[in-house]
């Protein structure tokens, strides 16, 4: 077990790491940039700890809106498994006290009938005015305190209905950050693999046309490494917003991977799919990239795409393994271009392949 006083000294030494590096740095002490050293402090997330020693070693510095975008990326989400954590205690306890609430009732509802059945064997015996009169008084006793145990029922479900309500609420909310790829906003892998495993089953029972297209950004390991990983941070995000712009209707756009994006288009055939994915090529392309922090001109990414459409006897895994071929063959042949099953390149890979 661990020593309180250990885990004092312990807890104070990350604190003592935190400050300094707000001091040295100049920051702000605010509880998120805190959180942020505090955490680098412990080398628990080791992800957040390379992004900070690398860009520290290269510009010796961290301006505020990069320690925002540290924070957006690397530890809001992990707060949601702990939201989860407590919105799941918060159920239990509601379901605990309802339970507790109910058997209360049943138990009042019975004693209530155990009086009107005692009740009613006396009326069948009783003679005199007196005894009529106790009965009733009984009976009217009995009676209010049924109604106010009613009353008070009728009360609390109300409080429960809203808690309930309330906990419906924070877990919709939950449920749809654990979809949601926090650096660019657009659905993560989780998301593209159920919505692309719906997708391919409606396509393939109504036999509408669907296309897929895979996108993945062109040399951006060396964009990378020349700007840093926040800069190509910014880059996610641009990519991930021009896909967002270029969507509509039940179009799904997600996060694949790293560099990589997703974007299924149901009821697209292959010529409209292609026209959706260069343009998407040239609005990305189009984009001279800016550093946030120093206005410095970065130039521009470009990005290669491949695109499938949906046969019979296609399953989810051969739809994506094609697309995922015609991406290398965009690749292959020169990058910063869209290549779909029937395009030279890929037959040509294909060829290749079984050659
Ligand atoms: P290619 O044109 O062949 O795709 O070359 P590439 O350099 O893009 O490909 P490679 O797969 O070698 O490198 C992908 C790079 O993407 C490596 C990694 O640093 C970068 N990357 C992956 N995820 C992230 C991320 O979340 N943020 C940043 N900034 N970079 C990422
Ligand atoms: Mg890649
Ligand atoms: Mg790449």
């Amino acid at each position: 077990m661990v020593n309180a006083l250990d885990e004092h000294e312990r807890t104070m030494g990350f604190a003592d790491i935190a400050l300094s590096q707000i001091k040295a740095l100049r920051h702000s002490a605010t509880p998120r940039n805190y959180e942020i050293w505090y955490v680098y402090a412990t080398g628990y997330n080791a992800a957040l700890n390379e992004i900070i020693n690398e860009t520290l070693s290269r510009t010796g510095g961290l301006s505020q809106s990069e320690l925002d975008q540290l924070y957006e990326s690397y530890l809001t989400h992990l707060k949601t498994s702990d939201r989860i954590d407590k919105v799941g205690a918060r159920v239990v306890g509601e379901i605990d006290d309802l339970m507790a609430m109910i058997t209360d009732a049943l138990g009042r509802t019975a004693s209530y009938d155990a009086s009107l059945a005692g009740a009613d064997q006396q009326l069948a015996t009783a003679t005199s005015r007196e005894q009529f009169v106790d009965i009733i008084e009984a009976l009217a006793h009995s009676t209010r305190q049924m109604r106010e145990t009613n009353r008070t029922l009728e009360e609390r479900l109300t409080l429960s209905k809203d808690e309930i309500s309330g906990l419906q609420h924070s877990l919709e909310v939950i449920r749809a950050e654990s979809l949601t790829d926090p650096l660019t906003g657009l659905g993560n892998r989780k998301y593209f693999d159920r919505m692309i495993e719906t997708t391919v089953q409606t396509g393939l029972a109504t036999s509408q046309p669907l296309s897929l297209l895979m996108f993945d950004i062109d040399h951006f390991k060396s964009f990378n490494d020349s700007y840093g990983h926040l800069t190509g941070d910014q880059v996610l995000r641009l990519v991930g917003q021009s896909l967002k712009n270029a969507i509509k209707g039940q179009d799904i756009a997600a996060r694949y991977g790293g560099e990589e994006f997703a974007v299924v288009l149901p009821n697209t055939p292959l010529r409209q799919a292609l026209t959706v994915a260069d343009q998407i090529r040239r609005v990305v392309t189009a984009r001279e990239l800016k550093k946030k922090s120093t206005g410095e001109i970065l130039g521009r990414v470009t990005i290669s795409v491949g695109v499938s459409m949906l046969r019979t006897g296609d399953d989810t895994d051969t739809l994506i393994e094609r697309a995922d071929a015609c991406l290398y063959a965009a690749k292959r042949n020169g990058r910063n271009r869209v290549v779909c099953e029937s395009d030279p390149e890929y037959t040509a890979q294909t060829r290749g392949q079984v050659a």
